[in-house]
């Protein structure tokens, strides 16, 4: 390490002199490597040929491998996308960087990142990101010059799944990179593959991902900036494939949502081919790039992997069963080889001759048990602090009138895994309602609701089912008592009964609970401002609004009713190809919208095509028949 920072400080005097000479070529002379971070989201490290997996091709990854250091056990600190990417960019463990999870938590955005880091020595510093839980308002892009978020908020998605193509993304950065070649730059690129749902195999989409990943190199390659990159490549969690009965991630702690890729391509590719055995961790990424590259190195939980190697017990959590589904949180302690999985049934495992975790050990090798529970209680924040809510929010919700109790008082020894069968139950509810079968669907919600009432995700699902039944006093119903229940999530809840307000006239009530979410969800909440100044027929503030939360097909209804037609098809125009690109559903109303702004245009071929598919969509639509029937006189 000291000869390398020498280097540097050489290097800097290089740098001092050619400036004398030439300006133009002192950028040329820096040695401040570029620095290139690839987060693969949901990525196993099992299920990389680069980690011994054969059932799926990654050139990319695999050439990148071989020029680098493979961390052969890198473990992800959460098993949750915003709060694991924080701990990446801040170094700290989520109880340290205070985000806890992907919905009511946000970076202080004084709190020290990689970009700030960086960006204080001289670098340029870029991001794209692929899913709207990592947008800017996160705070997690605190220090980037560039913090590309524009995945289009949809009303009524969950928005675990708002998402961009990872192509989308790659080509932002591949722009970015070309033009700042010729400085030090931090370039930051998210991609969502593989991230459910799976088109069609979790495999697949890591084999797609790896285009992306080979696209970005070639890049790097063309504009001569390869060779002298510190490229980090890892993922933010795993997936657990119903391992131990959850498909996905956040709920349970085991090995397979934990292990992630980790791979580390040096300047001039030293060490290359190198793998490391060492347990390793993510927000060790930090304090590694702040080595390699110079940089003052922040206080963090990690430790630089640029050295020599020590052993460093693993700390990780999950709140996500507490706050979403109204079990117990579980937190783990990877003192390799064991692992120990601590909540209402503790659990140990011995990672190296059972890395699938089928043998718990707790009974049988006490002394390893006793030592891993002291380990573990040397964890920060052991016990679980309430989650932060804002007092502005908080004062807020007061003025509503929910009065509720303390939030994240509300203990549970609910065993997660032992209550997985609900979620299996919930399966069933969502594909019910994927047939819209919402009556059945409702009728389930409210039987699991009654087992398990902490359960928030529920009532979000359930509320959806009223508003699809044309409910909405129950709609209504079931948000308040979300906000009351979970108030965590108050801000979240408060923005989707300001949805059902609007459509109940309430517009006063709807404007005062959309503001609520203005600092955790601003897209969505101004896409509600927008819809309340749409019915106060306030066109000005609704198009302000509209492209405040980048909700396009808001826009384009105020632009119809600007009886500006033209542009208001354009805009439609544009959401249609993007909803045909990524396979998502179009805004309801979308054919009703798209055959009005034809009629302004005195197409009316087209309109009747348009408003014959808003019927096709939603037979029981009464809006679009009585458009129809008014056509066919
Ligand atoms: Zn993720």
């Amino acid at each position: 390490m000291r000869l390398q920072r020498l280097a540097w400080l050489l290097s800097s005097c290089l740098l001092f002199l050619g400036a004398c000479r030439k300006p133009e070529a002192a950028a040329e002379l820096s040695m401040q490597p570029p620095v290139v971070l690839i987060s693969i989201d949901t990525l196993r490290s099992d299920h990389l040929p680069a980690y011994g997996y054969n059932e799926v091709s990654t050139p990319a990854i695999d050439a990148l491998a071989a020029d680098g250091i493979v961390f052969q056990r890198a473990f992800s600190q959460v098993p949750l996308t915003l709060p694991s990417h924080a701990s990446i960019m801040t170094g700290l463990l989520p109880a340290h960087d205070g985000v806890r999870d992907n919905a009511g938590f946000v970076l202080d955005p004084k709190t020290p990142t990689i970009a700030s880091i960086l960006k204080a020595q001289g670098y340029a510093t870029g991001a794209a990101v692929s899913a709207y839980v990592l947008r800017a308002s996160s705070n997690v892009g605190t220090g980037f010059d560039l913090y590309d978020d524009q995945i289009p908020f949809i009303e009524g998605a969950p928005t675990g799944n708002l998402a961009r193509p990872g192509t989308e993304t790659v080509a932002i950065m591949k722009r970015w990179i070309g033009e700042h070649a010729s400085v030090p730059f931090f370039a930051f690129v998210h991609l969502f593959e593989p991230h459910a749902p799976y088109e069609p195999t979790y495999d697949a989409e890591i084999a797609k991902a790896d285009t992306e990943v080979g696209e970005l190199i070639a890049s790097l390659r063309s504009s001569g900036r390869y060779d002298d990159a510190l490229i980090i490549l890892l993922s933010d969690h795993g997936e657990g494939l119903g391992q131990h009965g959850e498909q996905e991630h956040g709920v349970l702690l085991y090995r397979e949502a934990l292990q992630v890729p980790l791979i580390v391509k040096l300047p001039r590719s030293e060490r290359k081919g190198t793998r490391v055995a060492e347990a390793v961790q993510l927000v060790d990424v930090l304090p590694t790039i702040a080595a390699l590259t110079g940089a003052p190195a922040a206080e963090t939980d990690g430790h630089s992997l640029a050295g020599a190697i020590g052993a460093h017990p693993i700390f990780s959590e999950t709140l996500y069963p507490r706050i979403h589904l109204g079990w117990s949180e579980l937190r783990s302690v990877i003192d390799y080889p064991h692992h120990l999985i601590d909540g209402p049934k503790p659990e140990l495992y011995d990672l190296s001759r059972d890395s699938f975790e089928t043998q718990d050990l707790r009974e049988t090798d006490r002394r390893a048990y006793a030592k891993l529970r002291s380990v573990a209680a040397t964890a920060p924040a052991a016990v679980v602090t309430a989650p932060r809510i804002d007092p502005e929010e908080a004062k807020k919700l007061a003025a509503l009138g929910y009065v509720s109790a303390q939030p994240g008082t509300a203990h549970s020894d609910l065993n997660p895994r032992e209550h997985l069968p609900d979620l299996q139950k919930l399966k069933e509810v969502t594909l019910l309602m994927r047939q819209r079968e919402f009556a059945d669907a409702a009728k389930s919600m409210e039987d699991l609701l009654a087992r398990n009432p902490g359960w928030s995700d529920l009532r979000n699902n359930l509320g959806f089912a009223y508003e699809q039944l044309g409910d909405l006093p129950a709609a209504e119903r079931t948000y308040r008592e979300a906000i009351r229940t979970t108030p965590e999530l108050a801000p979240d809840f408060a923005l989707l009964l300001a949805g059902v307000l609007v459509a109940r006239g309430a517009l006063d009530d709807a404007e005062a609970h959309a503001r609520l979410a203005l600092r955790t969800n601003p897209n969505g909440a101004h896409e509600v401002l927008a819809r309340v100044a749409l019915a106060r027929n306030d066109l000005g503030t609704a198009l302000q609004e509209a492209e405040l939360g980048h909700a396009d097909f808001l826009a384009a209804q105020v632009l119809l009713g600007r009886r500006d037609p033209e542009r208001a098809l354009a805009v439609l125009q544009r959401i249609y190809d993007t909803s045909q690109k990524q396979k998502t559903q179009l805004p309801r109303g979308f054919f009703i919208v798209t055959g009005d702004t034809f009629m302004a245009l005195g197409r009316t071929a087209e309109a009747r095509q348009a408003f014959e598919r808003a019927v096709a969509l939603h037979p029981d639509d009464r809006v679009a028949r009585e458009r129809l029937q008014r056509l066919e006189k």
